[in-house]
């Protein structure tokens, strides 16, 4: 695609209306907020943590090491009630203001129950949080309740069942699990009994898979998790047959491109294979994964497509409504979403920049 082929005005992509699908808790902080909350509480963070360079580590285990020390690092800062509600406060702001229209973010309440007497207040507090954000930005925000591969699968069952008790569609309420950490740790297979307590009881379900490892992993977690949506699974473009399975199954792609870049999983953001996976017709949710450390946000991910992938406006307009489809929403607030991006595309382009 040629560079510097979009002379004629363009649309705002802030206005385009988009569902948010892949953004964990910590990785969503503010910079200036992480700063704060470490001056606050009297803890040294990591020099690289502050600099205004995204994280750049090659996709092997001494890579994710560096990547989770400085993730442990940010997550050290939150300690209590009052840290927790301004992360999700100013994470749905930052949506917000990118024309995120419906938020679905992930927590695991384990690191910060010790400091709010355990697991259930813990999650409390981020429901809550997530109701009033929701209530005062006009952000549908839902809470993707994450287990870790790194502790035993029994733990993921006790928190499938916290979020089970949780449950709904409204604004505050938990939409989905899902299993985060270094896919390449701990049997994917044990982590069964956790998914089907979520499904059973109608969560959406979304575990991570298919960014770290390629596409054999994504089969694995395919067979015994079965997802309704896969935290990345960009590396199931690198086997025809794998895709046709994910697509065949209706199963939702969270793609989260400057991650991949910056976990070293694809060199340049040109090497994403973001046009392979919606040709293959892939339902795609773009998502900013950790903006604390890729230094991405939501919308970079629709910038990038647009001027590295060359996605027309319509193109771009089906990626937003993609998303929102992908979304857990309730039915008016997908209904509402989908006409706002027919009204986007509607719009003459450049009329809607100085609006
Ligand atoms: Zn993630």
């Amino acid at each position: 695609m040629p560079r510097g082929w979009h002379t004629e005005p363009m649309r705002d992509l802030a206005r385009l209306p988009k569902a948010h699908l892949h953004l964990h808790f910590t990785g969503s902080m503010r910079l200036s907020t992480l700063a704060d909350l470490a001056a606050r509480h009297g803890i040294r963070l990591p020099a690289v943590l502050l600099d205004d360079d995204p994280l750049h580590v090659p996709a092997d285990e001494r890579g994710w090491f560096r990547f989770q020390r400085l993730y442990d690092a940010a997550r050290a800062c939150v300690r209590g009630e009052d840290d927790m509600r301004r992360v999700v406060a100013e994470a749905v702001e930052d949506d917000a203001a990118e024309g995120s229209g419906r938020l679905e973010i992930q927590v695991d309440p384990t690191s910060y129950a010790p400091f709010v007497g355990g697991l259930t207040p813990a999650l409390e507090i981020v429901l809550d949080a997530a109701r009033e954000a929701s209530a005062a930005t006009g952000v549908d925000v839902g809470v993707v309740v994450a287990a870790s591969r790194m502790r035993h699968p029994l733990d993921a069952r006790t928190l499938a069942r916290l979020a089970v008790r949780h449950a709904g569609d409204g604004p505050g309420e938990v939409v989905g699990f899902g299993l985060s950490n270094d896919e390449r740790r701990g049997d994917t297979e044990a982590f069964g009994a956790a998914f089907a307590i979520a499904r059973r009881a109608g969560l959406v379900t979304v575990p991570h898979g298919g960014e770290l490892l390629g596409p054999a992993h994504v089969e694995e977690v395919l067979e015994h998790l079965r997802p309704d949506r896969l935290g990345h699974g960009v590396r199931s473009a690198e086997d025809p047959r794998v895709l046709d399975r994910v697509v065949a199954e209706g199963v939702a792609l969270e793609v989260c491109p400057a991650s991949n870049v910056s976990l070293g999983v694809y060199p340049a953001d040109q090497d994403v294979p973001l046009r392979a996976l919606v040709a293959a017709g892939a339902r795609v949710a773009l998502g900013a994964d950790d903006p604390l450390l890729f230094r991405s946000r939501l919308l970079d991910q629709y910038e990038t497509a647009r001027t590295v992938h060359g996605f027309d406006d319509a193109e771009l307009a089906a990626l937003a409504r993609s998303s929102i489809e992908a979304s857990r929403a309730s039915d008016d607030v997908r209904a509402r979403l989908l006409r706002g991006v027919d009204a986007w595309l509607a719009q003459e382009p450049g009329l809607t920049a100085a609006s």
